[in-house]
C-alpha cells in the first residue's frame, strides 16, 4: 500500500465542519473594521528575510528561532512572514501610500512561526492585523483598543478577556532602562535560568516576563521602566488612560508588559484570557513610531495590533459560542428525470428571486423518505417536493421540516411564501 502523505506538524486544515465558525468570526470582524472606515491591504506571504530581521529585531525569539527561511532558486534569502506589520510597512513605503498621509489599514491571513506546536500555538496560524499610520496622538491608540473591545462584544467573549496596558517609552528611554536592568540583573546572575542568562545581553527586557518564579522574585526589586519614561511618553500614556476612562474601557497597567518584537515604543497592550491556559494572549499591539524610518521611509508615527484567530476561535469553542447556522435552508426533492430537471430549474429561479436563501437540489434519486432524511441532516428548514403529480399540475409541494406543515402551491404562491419566510 502507498504511504499517505501528512500535513506539516503545526499546520492545520480548516475542515468543512469548522469553516462556518471561522467565516462567522471573520465576517463579524470585517463588519467592525468597515464600521470604523478602515481599508484592507493584502501583502505577499513571503518577503526578503532581511525585512524581518531589520524590522522585528535580530535578537528577538521570532527572528532568532522561529522563522521559516530558505534560499530561493535565485539565491535570495526569503522567509514566510511571521507577522504582518513589517510587510505592511514595506508595502506602504514601496507604493508611496505612507508618505505624508494618514492610513488606517487592516489585513487578514496566515503567518508562520517554527514554534513547538501545542493548543493555541501552531506553525501556521492566522492573524487579523490593523495598522494606522500618520497619527501620533493617544486618540488613535484609544480607538484601536475600543475597536478590539467591540470585536469581543460582537463575538460574545467580552466577559472572558481583560486588557493589560503599559508604556515602554521612547527608544532612548528604553536603552537607558535596559542598561539599568542589565546591571541590576548581573548582580543576580546565579538566579537567572539559562534562557534569561542568554537574554541578559541580547534582549534583557524580555526577562521581565520570565515564567520562572525565582526570576520573578528578584524582579520585585529591579528598576522600574516607568521611572525612565520621558515627559512625552508620560503625557501620551496619561492621555490614553484618560480616553479609555472616558469611554468606559477597563484596563490593568502591567509594568512588565514589554512585548516580543523590537519595534514597539510608548503604548503596548495585550488582551488576555484565563480560559485557554498558557496561550492566553488573543491580541497584542502597540505603537511603533520608529519602524517606517527604520525600513527606509520618512519618519511616520504608527500604531497597530494583531490578533490570533485560532486562539479566538478556541476561546469561543471553550465558551460554547461555536453554534453556526446550517448551510442549507431549502432542499429540493424530486422523483424521476423530468422532475429533477424541473427541480434544478426551480432552484435557479429561486436563487434569482430570493438571493438570501441557500438552496440545494438532491442528486442521486432514491425514495422520498431517503431524500427527506438527507434534507434533515443538512439542517434544511424546508423541502420542496416535485413528484409526478406536481409536475403534471405545474405545482410544488412545500414541506416545513420543523413544523411538519405541508401544502401544494403554484410557483408564484411558493415564491411569495418563501419571500415572506426570509
Ligand atoms: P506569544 O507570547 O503567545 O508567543 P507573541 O507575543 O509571539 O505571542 P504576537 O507576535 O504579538 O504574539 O502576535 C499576535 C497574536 O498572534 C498573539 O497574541 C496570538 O494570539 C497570535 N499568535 C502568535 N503566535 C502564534 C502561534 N504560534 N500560534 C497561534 N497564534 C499565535
Ligand atoms: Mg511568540
Amino acid at each position: 500500500m502507498t504511504k499517505t502523505i501528512q500535513a506539516i506538524r503545526g499546520m492545520n486544515d480548516c475542515l468543512p465542519t469548522q469553516s462556518p465558525l471561522w467565516q462567522k468570526v471573520e465576517n463579524k470582524i470585517k463588519n467592525v473594521l468597515m464600521a470604523y472606515g478602515y481599508g484592507e491591504v493584502r501583502m505577499p506571504v513571503v518577503e526578503m528575510t532581511n525585512l524581518f530581521s531589520r524590522a522585528i529585531g535580530d535578537v528577538t525569539d521570532v527572528v532568532e528561532k522561529e522563522m521559516y527561511s530558505f534560499d530561493d532558486r535565485n539565491g535570495d534569502n526569503l522567509s514566510l512572514r511571521p507577522e504582518g506589520t513589517a510587510g505592511c510597512v514595506r508595502a506602504g513605503i514601496e507604493n508611496g501610500f505612507l508618505y505624508n498621509q494618514e492610513q488606517r489599514l487592516w489585513y487578514i491571513g496566515p503567518m508562520f512561526r517554527h514554534e513547538r506546536p501545542q493548543k493555541g500555538r501552531y506553525r501556521q496560524f492566522h492573524q487579523v492585523g490593523v495598522e494606522v499610520f500618520g497619527l501620533e496622538g493617544p486618540d488613535v491608540d484609544a480607538e484601536l483598543i475600543m475597536m478590539t473591545a467591540r470585536f469581543w462584544r460582537d463575538l460574545g467573549v467580552h466577559s472572558h478577556v481583560h486588557l493589560e496596558l503599559n508604556s515602554i517609552g521612547s527608544l532612548e528611554a528604553r536603552a537607558d532602562y535596559r542598561d539599568a536592568l542589565v546591571s541590576f540583573l548581573s548582580q543576580h546572575i546565579h538566579v537567572l535560568d539559562e534562557d534569561a542568562q542568554r537574554r541578559l545581553h541580547t534582549n534583557p527586557l524580555r526577562i521581565l516576563d520570565s515564567k520562572d518564579p525565582k526570576v520573578q522574585a528578584i524582579l520585585q526589586d529591579a528598576p522600574k521602566l516607568s521611572a525612565y519614561l520621558d515627559a512625552d511618553a508620560t503625557e501620551h500614556f496619561k492621555g490614553l488612560c484618560a480616553l479609555l476612562d472616558a469611554v468606559g474601557i477597563q484596563y490593568q497597567i502591567n509594568e512588565k508588559l514589554v512585548r516580543g518584537l523590537d519595534y514597539y515604543n510608548k503604548t503596548v497592550f495585550e488582551w488576555v484570557t484565563h480560559s485557554l491556559g498558557s496561550q492566553g494572549t488573543i491580541c497584542g499591539g502597540g505603537r511603533y513610531d520608529g519602524l517606517v524610518a527604520l525600513l527606509g521611509g520618512k519618519n511616520t508615527p504608527a500604531v497597530g495590533f494583531a490578533m490570533g484567530l485560532e486562539r479566538l476561535i478556541l476561546l469561543m469553542e471553550t465558551l460554547g459560542l461555536n453554534e453556526t447556522p446550517s448551510a442549507v435552508d431549502v432542499y429540493i426533492v424530486t422523483s424521476g428525470n423530468a422532475a429533477l430537471a424541473a427541480g434544478m430549474k426551480l432552484a435557479e429561479s429561486l436563487r434569482e428571486r430570493c438571493p438570501a436563501l441557500r438552496i440545494m437540489t438532491h442528486f442521486g434519486g432514491g425514495p422520498f423518505k431517503k431524500q427527506f432524511k438527507r434534507a434533515d441532516k443538512l439542517g434544511a428548514h424546508v423541502a420542496l417536493v416535485l413528484g409526478e403529480d406536481e409536475l403534471a399540475n405545474n405545482q410544488i409541494t412545500y414541506k416545513d421540516l420543523r413544523g411538519g406543515e405541508q401544502e401544494t402551491l403554484s410557483h408564484n404562491d411558493l415564491f411569495e411564501k418563501l419571500a415572506n419566510r426570509i
